[in-house]
């Protein structure tokens, strides 16, 4: 009931479609910097994703974990449209009066949803159990509701699997830049570690442990949504090519993380061999979008 009268008043993901289905029409420019230009981790800056996190790591993931670890990917701010915490709106939007990806939901959502069905695609690819989550509707009062992404995260990261949310981070002095802000649930693991690497780290008690972190839900931050980043993910003709090389270095490191890195070197070269459906991809996320969407 409380679902219903949510759903009447927030629009439906599904909205977004005739966006997406837009975006996959354009042409596609391969003009991305090379991950191997861009991969040194020690770097304060990564050429793609902009600046890590320089805040200190005060933790080590040392837990190692199955390599079979079941994966749940999810996008931030996916229950917290048009209420408090729906997630930045992006340097274009806001200080250069660019329309928003898609009225009524923040750029920063839009994006955490393409990046997070990315990954879970191209994590299928590599015979991974990962899984894309979406609540069914956009605006959820209570996080601790059934259905939200933490309350789901929280019952699977409880059961043994590892749960992450994709986010990007605010731009300019707010923004702090890419890392991981670790899952607090138990000892700090291995994909937590190499995720980290890949992306820089958060300490801790970021923000006095925010609530997906206690509740045992990693929060990737991809990076501050502006400049160079925010660009090439506007642009129809680096778009793709931006989410899949963002969707590559995550499921890599947590591949690494899981130990199966080395098992199949070839997973790692770039571009994959099958370039991943993203959301402005192939018509199998929308399939998937409307699905979810008919908890309405
Ligand atoms: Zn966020």
């Amino acid at each position: 009931m409380h679902l219903r009268r949510l759903v009447a008043t927030g629009l439906l993901l599904s909205a977004t479609l005739p966006l997406v289905a837009r975006a996959q029409q354009q042409p596609m420019v391969l003009r991305t910097v090379q991950p191997n230009q861009a991969g040194n981790q020690s770097l304060p800056y990564h050429p793609v994703t902009g600046p890590r996190s320089p805040l200190r790591k005060d933790w080590v993931g040392m837990r190692a974990v199955s390599r079979d670890i079941p994966i749940l990917v999810m996008a931030g701010h996916a229950d917290s449209q048009g209420i408090g915490g729906s997630g930045t709106s992006g340097e274009a939007v806001a200080l250069y009066r660019q329309p928003p990806m898609y009225p009524g939901i923040s750029d920063e959502h839009y994006w955490n949803l393409v990046v997070a069905h990315a990954v879970a695609t191209l994590g299928q690819q590599r015979g991974l159990k990962i899984q894309f989550y979406k609540p069914p509707v956009r605006t959820i009062v209570n996080a601790d509701d059934q259905g939200t992404n933490w309350s789901t995260g929280r019952q699977f990261a409880a059961a043994g699997g590892y749960a992450l949310e994709i986010h990007f981070d605010a731009y300019g002095s707010a923004g702090v830049g890419s890392g991981l802000i670790p899952p607090l649930h138990r000892p700090f693991s291995r994909i937590d570690e190499s995720l980290a690497q890949e992306f820089g780290a958060y300490p801790m008690n970021f923000r006095e442990m925010l609530g997906g972190p206690k509740r045992g839900i990693g929060l990737l931050e991809i990076g501050k949504l502006e400049g160079n980043l925010e660009a090439s993910l506007r642009d129809p003709r680096t778009r793709q090519r931006t989410v899949q090389l963002i969707a590559w270095r995550i499921v890599n490191a947590i591949e690494a993380g899981m130990g199966r890195g080395s098992r199949s070197p070839l997973a790692r070269n770039w571009p994959p061999l099958t370039p991943p459906p993203d959301a402005a991809g192939t018509g199998v996320p929308v399939r998937d979008l409307q699905a979810n969407s008919a908890a309405e």
